[in-house]
Protein backbone atom coordinates (compact mmCIF):
# COMPACT_ATOMS: atom_id res chain seq x y z
CA UNK A 1 0.00 0.00 0.00
CA UNK A 2 1.32 3.41 -0.89
CA UNK A 3 2.12 5.88 2.02
CA UNK A 4 0.90 9.48 1.35
CA UNK A 5 1.57 12.62 3.43
CA UNK A 6 -0.97 15.66 3.02
CA UNK A 7 0.52 18.97 3.95
CA UNK A 8 -2.04 21.11 5.47
CA UNK A 9 -6.01 19.75 6.68
CA UNK A 10 -7.73 22.77 5.75
CA UNK A 11 -10.78 22.21 3.58
CA UNK A 12 -8.69 21.61 0.63
CA UNK A 13 -6.18 19.08 2.16
CA UNK A 14 -8.65 17.13 4.22
CA UNK A 15 -10.72 16.66 1.71
CA UNK A 16 -7.71 15.22 -0.42
CA UNK A 17 -6.61 13.40 2.62
CA UNK A 18 -10.37 11.18 2.77
CA UNK A 19 -10.33 10.48 -1.11
CA UNK A 20 -7.17 9.44 -1.04
CA UNK A 21 -7.98 7.00 1.80
CA UNK A 22 -10.85 5.40 -0.18
CA UNK A 23 -8.33 5.01 -2.68
CA UNK A 24 -6.72 2.66 -0.12
CA UNK A 25 -3.95 4.77 0.79
CA UNK A 26 -2.53 4.89 3.97
CA UNK A 27 -2.92 8.92 4.07
CA UNK A 28 -1.24 11.23 7.14
CA UNK A 29 -2.17 14.84 7.43
CA UNK A 30 0.45 17.48 8.74
CA UNK A 31 -1.06 20.46 9.77
CA UNK A 32 -0.02 22.78 12.83
CA UNK A 33 -3.98 23.32 13.84
CA UNK A 34 -6.53 24.28 15.51
CA UNK A 35 -8.80 21.95 12.81
CA UNK A 36 -10.90 23.75 10.87
CA UNK A 37 -9.37 27.89 11.55
CA UNK A 38 -7.62 27.93 8.40
CA UNK A 39 -9.02 30.63 5.53
CA UNK A 40 -12.69 28.75 5.59
CA UNK A 41 -12.74 29.88 9.02
CA UNK A 42 -13.83 33.40 8.09
CA UNK A 43 -15.35 32.66 5.08
CA UNK A 44 -18.99 32.66 3.60
CA UNK A 45 -19.79 29.38 3.52
CA UNK A 46 -20.96 29.72 -0.20
CA UNK A 47 -20.71 26.74 -2.78
CA UNK A 48 -20.07 29.27 -5.26
CA UNK A 49 -21.02 27.70 -8.51
CA UNK A 50 -21.32 31.03 -10.71
CA UNK A 51 -18.35 32.63 -8.85
CA UNK A 52 -16.15 32.07 -11.86
CA UNK A 53 -15.18 35.84 -13.15
CA UNK A 54 -12.14 36.33 -11.92
CA UNK A 55 -10.84 38.96 -9.51
CA UNK A 56 -8.48 40.49 -11.97
CA UNK A 57 -10.56 42.85 -14.39
CA UNK A 58 -9.82 45.22 -17.02
CA UNK A 59 -11.39 48.69 -15.18
CA UNK A 60 -8.94 47.66 -12.18
CA UNK A 61 -5.99 49.29 -13.11
CA UNK A 62 -7.62 52.69 -13.22
CA UNK A 63 -8.93 51.37 -9.22
CA UNK A 64 -5.61 50.72 -7.41
CA UNK A 65 -4.62 54.62 -6.57
CA UNK A 66 -7.92 54.50 -4.78
CA UNK A 67 -7.31 50.58 -3.40
CA UNK A 68 -4.23 52.55 -1.71
CA UNK A 69 -5.86 55.40 -0.04
CA UNK A 70 -8.67 54.12 1.46
CA UNK A 71 -8.14 51.26 3.77
CA UNK A 72 -11.64 50.95 4.42
CA UNK A 73 -12.85 50.09 0.94
CA UNK A 74 -14.43 46.75 0.09
CA UNK A 75 -11.07 46.51 -1.78
CA UNK A 76 -7.92 47.60 -0.02
CA UNK A 77 -4.43 47.51 -1.09
CA UNK A 78 -1.81 48.17 2.35
CA UNK A 79 1.14 50.55 0.92
CA UNK A 80 3.27 48.56 3.11
CA UNK A 81 2.54 45.72 1.93
CA UNK A 82 3.19 46.93 -1.57
CA UNK A 83 6.73 46.25 -2.22
CA UNK A 84 6.59 42.87 -1.14
CA UNK A 85 3.63 42.21 -3.37
CA UNK A 86 4.70 44.00 -6.54
CA UNK A 87 5.77 41.17 -8.28
CA UNK A 88 2.63 39.27 -7.83
CA UNK A 89 0.13 42.23 -8.31
CA UNK A 90 1.99 42.84 -11.99
CA UNK A 91 1.21 39.18 -12.77
CA UNK A 92 -2.13 39.60 -11.09
CA UNK A 93 -2.74 43.13 -13.63
CA UNK A 94 -1.58 41.60 -16.63
CA UNK A 95 -4.44 38.91 -16.10
CA UNK A 96 -6.94 41.93 -16.31
CA UNK A 97 -7.58 42.11 -20.20
CA UNK A 98 -10.88 41.15 -21.59
CA UNK A 99 -9.69 37.90 -23.36
CA UNK A 100 -7.87 36.59 -20.02
CA UNK A 101 -10.63 37.09 -18.07
CA UNK A 102 -13.02 35.26 -20.50
CA UNK A 103 -10.55 32.19 -20.28
CA UNK A 104 -10.26 32.16 -17.06
CA UNK A 105 -13.96 32.31 -16.36
CA UNK A 106 -14.41 29.12 -18.58
CA UNK A 107 -11.98 27.13 -16.84
CA UNK A 108 -13.38 28.19 -13.41
CA UNK A 109 -17.35 27.15 -14.61
CA UNK A 110 -15.47 23.67 -15.77
CA UNK A 111 -14.63 23.11 -11.90
CA UNK A 112 -17.54 24.92 -10.45
CA UNK A 113 -20.09 23.45 -11.70
CA UNK A 114 -19.58 19.93 -11.29
CA UNK A 115 -18.77 21.31 -7.14
CA UNK A 116 -21.92 20.78 -5.77
CA UNK A 117 -22.73 16.78 -6.97
CA UNK A 118 -18.99 16.34 -5.18
CA UNK A 119 -19.60 18.21 -1.97
CA UNK A 120 -22.98 16.28 -1.97
CA UNK A 121 -21.09 13.18 -2.04
CA UNK A 122 -18.42 13.74 -0.09
CA UNK A 123 -21.34 14.68 2.49
CA UNK A 124 -23.10 11.66 1.68
CA UNK A 125 -19.61 9.70 2.74
CA UNK A 126 -19.16 11.32 5.94
CA UNK A 127 -22.85 10.92 7.23
CA UNK A 128 -23.43 14.84 7.07
CA UNK A 129 -25.56 15.91 4.45
CA UNK A 130 -27.46 18.46 6.75
CA UNK A 131 -24.47 20.87 6.82
CA UNK A 132 -25.57 22.12 3.17
CA UNK A 133 -28.12 24.00 2.64
CA UNK A 134 -29.17 23.83 -1.29
CA UNK A 135 -30.77 27.55 -1.40
CA UNK A 136 -30.07 30.65 -3.80
CA UNK A 137 -28.06 33.75 -3.30
CA UNK A 138 -29.70 37.19 -3.29
CA UNK A 139 -27.44 40.13 -4.68
CA UNK A 140 -28.72 43.57 -3.68
CA UNK A 141 -28.80 46.73 -5.63
CA UNK A 142 -29.09 50.39 -4.43
CA UNK A 143 -29.70 51.36 -8.12
CA UNK A 144 -29.06 51.38 -11.22
CA UNK A 145 -25.51 52.63 -11.19
CA UNK A 146 -24.79 49.74 -8.89
CA UNK A 147 -26.47 47.16 -10.70
CA UNK A 148 -24.97 48.11 -14.01
CA UNK A 149 -21.20 47.77 -11.61
CA UNK A 150 -21.74 44.12 -12.36
CA UNK A 151 -23.01 44.54 -15.54
CA UNK A 152 -19.97 42.57 -17.48
CA UNK A 153 -19.44 39.90 -15.30
CA UNK A 154 -22.83 39.12 -15.39
CA UNK A 155 -23.40 39.11 -19.14
CA UNK A 156 -20.16 36.31 -18.82
CA UNK A 157 -21.23 34.17 -16.18
CA UNK A 158 -24.26 34.00 -18.23
CA UNK A 159 -22.55 33.31 -21.21
CA UNK A 160 -20.92 30.64 -19.87
CA UNK A 161 -24.17 29.22 -18.23
CA UNK A 162 -24.59 30.73 -14.81
CA UNK A 163 -28.26 30.96 -14.03
CA UNK A 164 -28.68 34.97 -12.73
CA UNK A 165 -32.62 35.56 -12.55
CA UNK A 166 -32.90 39.58 -12.12
CA UNK A 167 -35.38 40.55 -9.73
CA UNK A 168 -37.02 44.06 -8.16
CA UNK A 169 -35.68 44.73 -4.47
CA UNK A 170 -39.30 44.68 -3.29
CA UNK A 171 -39.41 41.36 -4.84
CA UNK A 172 -36.05 40.44 -2.52
CA UNK A 173 -37.92 41.67 0.35
CA UNK A 174 -40.55 38.99 -0.29
CA UNK A 175 -38.33 36.35 0.12
CA UNK A 176 -36.60 37.78 2.74
CA UNK A 177 -38.61 39.87 4.53
CA UNK A 178 -35.55 41.30 7.08
CA UNK A 179 -34.02 42.99 4.24
CA UNK A 180 -34.17 46.69 4.01
CA UNK A 181 -37.26 48.30 1.96
CA UNK A 182 -35.24 50.58 -0.27
CA UNK A 183 -33.09 48.48 -2.24
CA UNK A 184 -34.10 49.34 -5.96
CA UNK A 185 -32.69 45.70 -7.90
CA UNK A 186 -31.42 42.46 -6.69
CA UNK A 187 -30.93 39.33 -8.50
CA UNK A 188 -31.23 35.73 -7.49
CA UNK A 189 -28.12 33.27 -8.08
CA UNK A 190 -29.38 29.97 -8.91
CA UNK A 191 -27.25 26.93 -8.12
CA UNK A 192 -25.73 28.27 -5.51
CA UNK A 193 -25.95 26.77 -2.04
CA UNK A 194 -24.28 27.56 1.55
CA UNK A 195 -22.42 25.57 4.27
CA UNK A 196 -24.24 25.81 7.60
CA UNK A 197 -20.76 25.70 9.32
CA UNK A 198 -17.56 25.68 7.68
CA UNK A 199 -15.28 24.99 11.26
CA UNK A 200 -17.74 22.28 11.56
CA UNK A 201 -17.64 20.67 8.03
CA UNK A 202 -13.61 20.65 8.53
CA UNK A 203 -13.79 18.90 11.95
CA UNK A 204 -16.05 16.39 10.62
CA UNK A 205 -14.21 15.59 7.40
CA UNK A 206 -10.77 15.32 10.13
CA UNK A 207 -12.59 12.92 12.33
CA UNK A 208 -14.04 10.88 9.74
CA UNK A 209 -10.76 10.83 8.35
CA UNK A 210 -9.24 9.74 11.51
CA UNK A 211 -11.74 7.08 12.44
CA UNK A 212 -11.10 5.01 9.48
CA UNK A 213 -7.21 5.02 10.28
CA UNK A 214 -6.03 8.51 8.88
CA UNK A 215 -2.93 9.90 11.09
CA UNK A 216 -3.00 13.89 12.00
CA UNK A 217 -0.01 15.05 13.10
CA UNK A 218 -0.04 18.78 14.75
CA UNK A 219 3.10 20.13 13.11
CA UNK A 220 3.83 22.34 10.63
CA UNK A 221 6.19 21.40 7.71
CA UNK A 222 9.44 23.41 7.35
CA UNK A 223 11.66 21.74 4.45
CA UNK A 224 11.80 18.96 2.59
CA UNK A 225 14.33 15.85 1.64
CA UNK A 226 14.98 15.10 -1.99
CA UNK A 227 16.08 11.93 -3.83
CA UNK A 228 16.94 13.53 -7.54
CA UNK A 229 13.44 13.99 -8.63
CA UNK A 230 11.40 12.82 -6.05
CA UNK A 231 11.26 14.03 -2.55
CA UNK A 232 11.71 11.32 -0.01
CA UNK A 233 10.38 13.49 3.11
CA UNK A 234 9.02 16.18 4.53
CA UNK A 235 10.64 17.67 7.76
CA UNK A 236 8.40 19.18 10.70
CA UNK A 237 8.71 21.90 13.30
CA UNK A 238 9.30 19.42 15.76
CA UNK A 239 12.19 17.86 13.80
CA UNK A 240 10.69 15.08 13.01
CA UNK A 241 10.85 13.26 9.37
CA UNK A 242 7.73 11.85 7.56
CA UNK A 243 8.23 9.43 4.48
CA UNK A 244 5.85 8.79 1.97
CA UNK A 245 5.60 7.64 -1.23
CA UNK A 246 3.49 10.68 -2.02
CA UNK A 247 3.06 13.89 -0.69
CA UNK A 248 0.03 16.18 -1.45
CA UNK A 249 1.01 20.38 -0.45
CA UNK A 250 -2.56 21.94 0.32
CA UNK A 251 -1.28 24.52 2.82
CA UNK A 252 -2.77 27.26 1.87
CA UNK A 253 -0.58 30.31 2.06
CA UNK A 254 1.90 28.90 3.23
CA UNK A 255 2.10 26.44 0.23
CA UNK A 256 4.04 30.02 -1.53
CA UNK A 257 6.98 29.44 1.05
CA UNK A 258 7.24 26.01 0.77
CA UNK A 259 6.71 26.03 -2.94
CA UNK A 260 10.43 27.36 -2.96
CA UNK A 261 11.72 25.10 -0.74
CA UNK A 262 10.46 22.79 -3.78
CA UNK A 263 12.19 24.69 -5.91
CA UNK A 264 9.10 25.36 -7.49
CA UNK A 265 7.75 28.51 -6.53
CA UNK A 266 4.16 29.50 -6.77
CA UNK A 267 2.98 32.86 -7.27
CA UNK A 268 0.11 33.21 -4.24
CA UNK A 269 -0.66 36.10 -1.69
CA UNK A 270 -2.87 35.73 0.89
CA UNK A 271 -5.97 38.03 -0.09
CA UNK A 272 -7.40 38.83 3.65
CA UNK A 273 -10.83 38.57 4.31
CA UNK A 274 -13.30 39.50 7.80
CA UNK A 275 -15.96 37.96 9.08
CA UNK A 276 -17.80 38.42 12.95
CA UNK A 277 -20.63 35.54 13.43
CA UNK A 278 -23.36 37.21 15.20
CA UNK A 279 -24.85 34.75 17.84
CA UNK A 280 -27.13 37.06 18.55
CA UNK A 281 -28.48 38.66 15.42
CA UNK A 282 -32.32 38.99 15.75
CA UNK A 283 -33.06 38.08 11.98
CA UNK A 284 -34.09 35.35 10.36
CA UNK A 285 -32.37 34.93 7.44
CA UNK A 286 -33.03 31.58 5.14
CA UNK A 287 -30.53 32.60 2.33
CA UNK A 288 -27.46 34.02 1.81
CA UNK A 289 -27.03 37.52 0.87
CA UNK A 290 -24.51 40.08 -0.80
CA UNK A 291 -24.37 43.25 -1.32
CA UNK A 292 -21.51 44.02 -3.81
CA UNK A 293 -21.24 47.87 -3.04
CA UNK A 294 -20.05 47.06 0.66
CA UNK A 295 -17.93 43.72 -0.74
CA UNK A 296 -19.29 41.34 1.48
CA UNK A 297 -22.11 38.46 2.06
CA UNK A 298 -24.18 37.31 4.77
CA UNK A 299 -25.14 33.74 5.38
CA UNK A 300 -27.24 32.22 8.44
CA UNK A 301 -24.73 29.71 9.93
CA UNK A 302 -26.03 27.26 12.85
CA UNK A 303 -24.22 29.12 15.36
CA UNK A 304 -24.95 32.59 14.05
CA UNK A 305 -25.12 35.51 10.99
CA UNK A 306 -21.67 35.48 9.36
CA UNK A 307 -21.03 38.84 7.84
CA UNK A 308 -17.76 38.54 5.44
CA UNK A 309 -16.22 39.26 3.27
CA UNK A 310 -13.76 42.66 1.49
CA UNK A 311 -10.41 41.88 0.15
CA UNK A 312 -7.56 43.34 1.29
CA UNK A 313 -4.19 42.95 -0.88
CA UNK A 314 -1.85 42.18 2.13
CA UNK A 315 1.84 40.85 2.30
CA UNK A 316 2.25 37.17 4.23
CA UNK A 317 2.23 37.57 7.84
CA UNK A 318 0.55 41.19 7.85
CA UNK A 319 -1.29 41.69 10.88
CA UNK A 320 -5.36 41.74 10.82
CA UNK A 321 -6.97 45.48 10.45
CA UNK A 322 -9.69 44.79 12.58
CA UNK A 323 -11.28 47.75 11.63
CA UNK A 324 -12.49 45.76 8.54
CA UNK A 325 -14.44 43.23 10.30
CA UNK A 326 -16.21 46.47 12.84
CA UNK A 327 -16.80 48.31 9.53
CA UNK A 328 -18.21 45.20 8.01
CA UNK A 329 -20.59 44.73 10.51
CA UNK A 330 -21.60 48.53 10.23
CA UNK A 331 -22.41 48.23 6.79
CA UNK A 332 -24.28 45.41 7.24
CA UNK A 333 -27.07 46.97 9.19
CA UNK A 334 -27.54 49.23 6.58
CA UNK A 335 -28.99 45.65 4.46
CA UNK A 336 -30.51 44.33 7.63
CA UNK A 337 -31.85 46.90 9.32
CA UNK A 338 -33.14 45.05 12.42
CA UNK A 339 -29.65 43.59 13.16
CA UNK A 340 -28.41 42.80 16.34
CA UNK A 341 -24.56 42.97 16.50
CA UNK A 342 -23.85 42.02 20.57
CA UNK A 343 -20.81 39.81 21.35
CA UNK A 344 -19.91 38.85 17.35
CA UNK A 345 -16.55 36.89 17.03
CA UNK A 346 -14.05 38.21 14.54
CA UNK A 347 -11.92 36.24 12.19
CA UNK A 348 -9.88 37.18 9.51
CA UNK A 349 -8.50 34.32 6.49
CA UNK A 350 -6.10 34.45 4.08
CA UNK A 351 -7.43 33.59 0.49
CA UNK A 352 -4.22 31.98 -1.11
CA UNK A 353 -4.83 33.53 -4.04
CA UNK A 354 -3.08 32.85 -7.55
CA UNK A 355 -2.43 36.16 -10.28
CA UNK A 356 -5.17 34.37 -12.20
CA UNK A 357 -7.50 33.45 -10.27
CA UNK A 358 -7.08 29.54 -10.91
CA UNK A 359 -6.16 27.25 -8.22
CA UNK A 360 -3.54 24.66 -8.61
CA UNK A 361 -4.39 21.37 -9.24
CA UNK A 362 -1.81 18.73 -10.23
CA UNK A 363 1.90 17.99 -10.12
CA UNK A 364 4.87 19.73 -11.71
CA UNK A 365 7.49 18.84 -13.92
CA UNK A 366 10.70 18.15 -12.63
CA UNK A 367 9.02 16.64 -8.92
CA UNK A 368 7.78 12.94 -9.33
CA UNK A 369 5.77 12.17 -6.35
CA UNK A 370 4.99 15.93 -5.44
CA UNK A 371 1.26 17.03 -5.75
CA UNK A 372 -0.33 20.39 -5.02
CA UNK A 373 -3.92 21.40 -4.17
CA UNK A 374 -3.59 25.41 -3.21
CA UNK A 375 -4.18 28.63 -4.57
CA UNK A 376 -8.08 28.23 -4.28
CA UNK A 377 -8.30 32.20 -3.60
CA UNK A 378 -12.50 32.59 -2.86
CA UNK A 379 -13.38 29.37 -3.98
CA UNK A 380 -11.90 26.64 -1.56
CA UNK A 381 -15.06 25.44 -0.01
CA UNK A 382 -16.47 25.40 -3.07
CA UNK A 383 -13.54 23.47 -4.78
CA UNK A 384 -12.64 21.28 -1.89
CA UNK A 385 -14.64 18.17 -3.00
CA UNK A 386 -13.76 18.83 -6.65
CA UNK A 387 -10.17 18.97 -5.76
CA UNK A 388 -10.02 16.27 -3.98
CA UNK A 389 -11.41 14.23 -6.56
CA UNK A 390 -9.20 15.13 -9.33
CA UNK A 391 -6.16 15.03 -7.25
CA UNK A 392 -6.80 11.33 -6.36
CA UNK A 393 -7.49 10.19 -9.64
CA UNK A 394 -4.02 12.12 -10.44
CA UNK A 395 -2.04 9.69 -7.93
CA UNK A 396 -4.03 6.70 -9.09
CA UNK A 397 -2.47 7.33 -12.37
CA UNK A 398 -6.09 7.44 -14.19
CA UNK A 399 -6.39 9.44 -16.71
CA UNK A 400 -7.22 12.75 -15.89
CA UNK A 401 -9.21 15.04 -18.65
CA UNK A 402 -7.09 17.66 -20.68
CA UNK A 403 -9.04 20.56 -18.94
CA UNK A 404 -6.72 20.07 -16.04
CA UNK A 405 -3.66 21.63 -17.83
CA UNK A 406 -5.32 24.69 -17.41
CA UNK A 407 -4.71 24.52 -13.38
CA UNK A 408 -1.21 23.04 -13.60
CA UNK A 409 1.64 25.08 -11.31
CA UNK A 410 3.72 24.54 -14.89
CA UNK A 411 1.83 27.41 -16.00
CA UNK A 412 4.17 29.98 -13.65
CA UNK A 413 6.95 28.14 -14.52
CA UNK A 414 6.91 29.10 -18.15
CA UNK A 415 4.86 32.57 -17.27
C1 LIG B 1 -13.85 36.46 4.06
C2 LIG B 1 -13.75 35.19 3.25
C3 LIG B 1 -14.87 34.72 2.60
C4 LIG B 1 -14.79 33.54 1.85
N1 LIG B 1 -15.93 33.01 1.31
C5 LIG B 1 -15.88 31.87 0.61
C6 LIG B 1 -17.06 31.27 0.08
O1 LIG B 1 -18.18 31.78 0.28
N2 LIG B 1 -16.94 30.13 -0.64
C7 LIG B 1 -15.73 29.54 -0.88
O2 LIG B 1 -15.67 28.54 -1.59
N3 LIG B 1 -14.59 30.06 -0.36
C8 LIG B 1 -14.64 31.20 0.38
N4 LIG B 1 -13.49 31.73 0.90
C9 LIG B 1 -12.21 31.15 0.52
C10 LIG B 1 -11.89 29.87 1.28
O3 LIG B 1 -12.03 30.08 2.66
C11 LIG B 1 -10.46 29.44 0.95
O4 LIG B 1 -10.31 29.34 -0.45
C12 LIG B 1 -10.16 28.07 1.55
O5 LIG B 1 -10.27 28.12 2.94
C13 LIG B 1 -8.77 27.59 1.16
O6 LIG B 1 -8.65 26.30 1.67
P1 LIG B 1 -7.21 25.66 1.90
O7 LIG B 1 -7.44 24.36 2.55
O8 LIG B 1 -6.44 25.74 0.65
O9 LIG B 1 -6.49 26.69 2.90
P2 LIG B 1 -6.80 26.94 4.43
O10 LIG B 1 -8.26 26.83 4.70
O11 LIG B 1 -6.14 28.23 4.78
O12 LIG B 1 -6.06 25.75 5.14
C14 LIG B 1 -4.65 25.65 5.10
C15 LIG B 1 -4.23 24.71 6.21
O13 LIG B 1 -2.81 24.54 6.11
C16 LIG B 1 -2.26 24.56 7.40
N5 LIG B 1 -0.84 24.94 7.31
C17 LIG B 1 -0.34 26.18 7.16
N6 LIG B 1 1.00 26.13 7.15
C18 LIG B 1 1.34 24.82 7.25
C19 LIG B 1 2.58 24.12 7.29
N7 LIG B 1 3.77 24.77 7.20
N8 LIG B 1 2.57 22.78 7.44
C20 LIG B 1 1.38 22.10 7.53
N9 LIG B 1 0.19 22.72 7.50
C21 LIG B 1 0.17 24.05 7.37
C22 LIG B 1 -3.11 25.56 8.17
O14 LIG B 1 -3.04 25.33 9.58
C23 LIG B 1 -4.50 25.28 7.60
O15 LIG B 1 -5.21 24.34 8.36
C24 LIG B 1 -13.55 32.87 1.71
C25 LIG B 1 -12.43 33.34 2.40
C26 LIG B 1 -12.51 34.48 3.17
C27 LIG B 1 -11.31 34.94 3.92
Amino acid sequence: MKDICVIGGGVVGISCALALQAEGYQVTVLDPGPTGEGASWASCGCIAVGEIVPLSQPKMLMQVPGWLMDPEAPLALRPSSLPGLLPWFTRFLMNATPQKMRAIASDLAWLTFRATDDFKAQLADIGQPDLLVERPVLKLFDDERDKASMGAAFDLARALGCRIDDISGAEAKEIEPAIAGDFKYACVLQDWSYVTNPVRLVQCLTKVFQTRGGALVSQAAVGFEREGASVSAVMTSAGERITADAFVLAAGTSARDLSRKLGVPLPIAGLAGYSTVLPHSQVDLRHTLFYPKGGFGMTPYEDGLAVAGTVEFVGHGAAPNWQRAKILVQRAQRVLPGLGTDQGHERMGRRPFTPDTRPIIGRPKGLANMHFATGHGQLGLTLGATTARLIADQIAGRTTPSKLAAFSPDRFLTS
